[in-house]
């Protein structure tokens, strides 16, 4: 008996030591992070020594449908998370300490029923858990922009976010609201006012949200209510997601100005002058207004106007806008956040992402000028600089440089030219800021290929004939939609090289080729440009006419020359620029557009699809509209 005992005691030892060893150092999972653009959703973790476990494997369970992964030897930082989504593919997805002893986070994202979890993929990328849904649409953002240099490109958003649960709440324009008052009145006055068309012709409901404690918010993203002097500064706060523009300057008097897009001033506040100072210390004052009917646009007039900085709250509800001389950093967040891990996304040879994420929501300030970008992390006190320089190497922010400030916290700069488009989003848990820079065109050694465009390379496009082999895309009438594209897409190539242009075809035959096949193609052929040729069908035998669509926002300037010349050179219906997320156009990197040249389904046009006069027609203004857009982009 005693035998025994000492055996067991001698085993538990062992098996303690064993864990002991494995258990040494757990990774720390921090937070979850979701970005609506990529629809990837990824997990921030500061891995132990170890790293993270090499295999990582999901399992489907059904009613809910639903899959699970489980992070092994890992903690969870915190509360257990839940992002829960509307309108979406993905319902919900849950973060959870799943045991102690091991250690094992769990992960459950639930989706639709129906929805084929086959699709989704877990990826190890520098540490980061990488869960990759695409190709799906989902409707909702995780990030939001809190500078934006092209704010006219902002889209009018619907979200309230409120304890991480996402809702879209819509009231159409003109219906009645019962209120609590003014507000929402006012806030319907100035949309009916001005017309909100979108470049797709419709115009747009003004929309409302409701949270769940029953406040009635802009959902312009910004409606400012609040309007004081803080911390030595002007104090601007409301509901909703604040973002503002490049700061600029006028003179006599000296103003430094910021403006806000998509946000809407309280009556109430409007034009009011506030001095800065409360001392006598300085006559800076401060003014804000309803610029346009959905721009604020605050002023300061100053005779220090280069010290104005905004600082952005860490839930991007608020900004405060304060000679830099005068902050207090204590002041800012009594929370501190580390950097824990960095992230690069390349879109296309001009544009890159930097996704920043850190244990705590983050207070920063965005110093815009013509050759640096400045991003000022207040709160945030340390970061990994190896971690850092093996992310940032051979990627476009291989410049970027970190300096931990005493007293102030992390500055991240860059230098950039004057025409570099600079975006800045936040997560809504605060933790992630995303930073998206677009290069202008010009002098940028990061950009071999459009520099070599401008000397005296012409342009190649690959042409890409929709269908093919098996696969006959739409029939009507023994008329296949894989006839027509092939033929059309044979008579651009040869109008496109007999003006020296060079053309690669992702099929030149009747062959069957996959969509992956085609991106794969285009990629190996590295063309500047992606067109692909389809013809249109419906269920309805009345629709008719010609739609260009394009995905990224860098190929509608393509979608809308070639259009324009389809709408010149043929007489049907003009349907328009559409944005849609087609596999080819979405997964390639350079300007990419799907054309409809027409509706096979429709009797009239069907008979006039299949005649060498109408496929000349076509391919002729699809030429040109590529020749146009090359001469275009070479005069830039
Ligand atoms: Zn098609």
């Amino acid at each position: 008996m005693k035998r025994v005992l000492f055996f067991i005691t001698i085993l538990t030892m062992f098996f303690l030591q064993c864990f002991a060893f494995v258990n040494a150092e757990p990774s720390k999972v921090m937070s979850m992070n979701y970005d609506d653009s990529a629809s990837v959703v990824f997990l921030n973790i500061l891995e132990s020594s170890e790293g993270l476990q090499k295999s990582l494997k999901y399992s489907k369970l059904e009613n809910p449908n639903r899959i699970y992964f489980d992070i092994e030897n890992s903690v969870l930082i915190g509360e257990k998370q839940q992002l829960v989504f509307d309108k979406s593919s993905i319902k919900d997805i849950k973060l959870s300490q799943f045991t102690t002893d091991p250690d094992v986070v769990r992960v459950v994202v639930t989706f639709e029923e129906g929805f084929d979890t086959s699709k989704v993929k877990l990826l190890n990328v520098n540490g980061n858990i990488v869960i990759k849904c695409s190709p799906m649409t989902l409707q909702n953002d995780y990030f939001s922009p809190v500078y934006d240099e092209n704010a006219q490109s902002l889209q009018y958003s619907s979200i309230t976010v409120n304890s991480q649960v996402i809702q879209k709440v819509t009231i159409p324009q003109g219906a009645a609201v019962k209120a609590p008052g003014n507000v929402v009145a006012d806030i319907q006055q100035a949309f009916e006012n001005s017309t909100l068309s979108n470049s797709d012709g419709k115009t747009y409901d003004s929309v409302i949200s409701v949270d769940l404690s029953s406040d009635l918010k802009l959902r312009t993203r910004y409606y400012i209510n609040g309007y004081h002097i803080k911390n030595g500064g002007l104090l601007v706060s409301g509901f909703g997601q604040i973002c503002a523009s490049k700061m600029f300057y006028l003179d006599s008097p000296n103003r430094v100005i910021i403006d806000l897009p998509n946000t809407f001033v309280d009556k109430n506040i409007r034009n009011k002058e506030l001095k800065i100072c409360q001392d006598e210390s300085c006559s800076d004052t401060a003014r804000i207004g309803q610029f346009e009917f959905n721009k604020a646009r605050v002023v300061i007039t100053t005779d220090n106007a280069k010290k104005y900085i905004p600082v952005f709250s860490a839930d991007a509800q608020s900004l405060l806008f304060i000679n830099a001389d005068k902050l207090k950093h204590t002041d800012l967040s009594s929370m501190v956040s580390n950097l824990t891990k960095t992230y690069v996304r390349k879109i296309d040879n001009k544009t890159s992402e930097l996704i920043l994420s850190f244990t705590e929501p983050v207070v920063h300030s965005i110093l815009r000028n013509d050759n640096a970008l400045n991003l000022y992390l207040f709160n945030v006190k340390s970061y990994n600089e190896l971690d850092l320089i093996k992310t940032l190497k051979n990627t476009s922010y291989k410049e970027l440089t970190m300096s931990l400030l005493p007293q102030v916290g992390v500055r991240a700069s860059m230098g950039i030219s004057k025409d570099d488009i600079v975006k800045i989003d936040q997560s809504i848990d605060g933790k992630a800021i995303r930073l998206t820079i677009i290069r202008a065109n010009t002098g940028n050694d990061n950009q071999p290929v459009i520099t070599a465009k401008k000397s005296a390379i012409k342009g190649k496009v690959v042409l890409d004939a929709g269908h093919g082999g098996s696969d006959y895309g739409a029939i009507r009438e023994g008329i296949n939609e894989k006839d027509i594209t092939l033929d059309i897409t044979q008579r651009i190539a040869s109008i496109l090289k007999s003006k020296g242009y060079k053309v690669a075809l992702t099929r030149a035959d009747d062959t069957y080729v996959s969509l992956q096949e085609r991106v794969d193609f285009s990629a190996n052929e590295t063309p500047e440009l992606f067109v692909s040729i389809h013809v249109n069908s419906a269920v309805a035998s009345e629709p008719k006419g010609i739609e260009t669509h394009y995905y990224h926002d860098f190929s509608k300037e393509l979608a809308k020359t070639v259009h324009t010349h389809l709408m010149k050179e043929i007489d049907t219906k003009d349907r328009g620029l559409v944005k849609s997320k087609f596999y080819v156009i979405n997964h390639t990197t350079v300007p990419a557009i799907l054309v409809e040249t027409g509706f096979i389904s429709n009797e009239s046009e069907r008979s006039e699809l299949v005649t060498d006069s109408r496929k000349q027609k076509t391919a002729k203004a699809i030429a040109e509209g590529i020749i146009e857009y090359f001469k275009a982009q070479q005069s830039k």
